[in-house]
């Protein structure tokens, strides 16, 4: 018996725990295959916990979160909750999650499955068999930076925010790509705007000076971020990682995202720092799309970018890549069978509900044995 992995799944609301109950029975299936000791501890977090509890995230949430090996979540929010004070809107039990987990490293890939490749509105030629991984800094930068807020100034009224980065959160967060792309092509194109911030130049520093330190082995580029907006939709295959910050990185992850034409089909994971003393990497791995209040209930949400952020876990936390890459080319088969969800259906294909595509990955899964 291998050692437990311990799971928080948070499903959250609307589709959440639709999602996440596929996702449950492929760990289930992986447990029964290759004894691989998932044990899951199921919890609330977002409008779920404030109707019970009065926050969107207990105390006690947040404990197992960090005592976990990995947490799985669905997604949070909804109309139910609109005119909730601001400090208990289920977004705000995601982000204290993160924030308290300090998971800086946010890995968002854009990858384009054959059978999907008439969903995105690029053309094929450009899109064929596209494998981006944007990591993006998630803790730090303009959303965080002080001082901001709204000001008179000789009579006139300004809003401002502040762009700052410390050399440990530009470091932490290139080695993550720099290491990703150990894994990957070996190529990593850094994005700023050293042209005209002085953060931008700053930045770029800091990340060549890690890299002629410890990475040279890899391909380092850099590019400013408009050029790169540009490029993406241009010549999206010429990129592999791209590493930026928290404001750019916002933009290029939903940019790239379209890319590939559904929200139904992207996973992400965020990552904190090893912990010096365990080895551990606090992680936490989520769907990007939201709690989808119009289809809760129905039975029509897609569950294969949650079953795809169960494969990033594999990958990432636990090192189970021959498991991961299985149940990644368990969900190409069912899309080139013809099996689809609502959101990604075309003419000629097979509708399926939630549930009846989590069940034909199992059946994939079983047939890659
Ligand atoms: P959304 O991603 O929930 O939905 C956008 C559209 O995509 C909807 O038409 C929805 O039906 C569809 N969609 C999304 N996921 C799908 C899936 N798996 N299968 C099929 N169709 C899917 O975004 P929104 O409508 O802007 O937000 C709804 C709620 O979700 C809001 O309360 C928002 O704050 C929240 N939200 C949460 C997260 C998160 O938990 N990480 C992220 C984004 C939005």
């Amino acid at each position: 018996m291998s050692t437990p992995k311990n799971i928080l799944m948070l499903a959250g609301d609307g589709i959440g725990p639709e999602v996440m109950g596929e996702v449950k029975r492929v760990m289930d299936w992986m447990n029964d295959k290759y004894d691989s000791s998932f044990v899951i501890e199921e919890d609330l977090v977002g409008g779920a916990c404030y109707d019970v509890h009065g926050v969107a995230l207990t105390d006690e949430t947040l404990a197992k979160a960090h005592g976990a090996d990995a947490v799985l979540l669905g997604a949070v929010g909804g109309p139910k909750w609109d005119d909730v004070a601001r400090e208990h809107r289920p977004e705000a039990g995601l982000l204290k999650l993160r924030k308290e987990m300090d998971l800086f490293a946010n890995l968002r890939p854009a990858l384009v499955f054959d059978a999907l490749i008439d969903a995105s509105t690029l053309k094929p030629e450009v899109v064929r068999g596209l494998d981006i991984m944007i990591v993006r800094e998630l803790t730090a930068g303009v959303y965080f930076g002080q001082p901001r807020g709204e000001d008179i100034r000789d009579g006139v009224a300004y809003g401002f925010d502040t762009q700052i980065y410390s050399e440990p959160e530009i470091d932490r967060v290139a080695r993550v790509a720099f290491d990703l792309a150990k894994k990957r092509t070996g190529k990593v194109v850094s994005v700023e705007k050293a042209n005209v911030m002085e953060s931008g130049v700053f930045w770029r520093r800091v990340v060549s000076k890690l890299h002629a330190a410890e990475y040279s082995d890899i391909e380092l580029s850099h590019m400013y971020a408009d050029n790169c907006c540009m490029q993406l939709v241009r010549w999206p295959g010429q990129f592999d990682v791209i590493v930026t910050d928290n404001l750019f990185g916002d933009i290029l992850s939903d940019c790239a995202a379209m890319l590939t034409g559904s929200l139904g089909m992207l996973p992400s994971a965020s990552l904190g720092s090893k912990d010096p003393v365990t080895g551990k990497i606090p992680a936490m791995y989520e769907p990007v799309h939201g709690s989808a209040p119009d289809i809760a209930g129905q039975g029509k949400a897609n569950p294969l970018a949650s079953i795809l952020s169960y494969s990033m876990m594999l990958r990432y936390s636990f090192d189970m890549g021959t498991a991961a890459d299985k149940l990644d080319q368990a969900v190409q088969n069912v899309l080139a069978h013809g099996l689809r969800t609502a959101d990604i259906m075309s003419k000629g294909m097979h509708e399926l509900s939630t549930r009846a595509m989590g069940e034909a990955v199992l059946v994939e899964l079983e047939k890659l044995g």
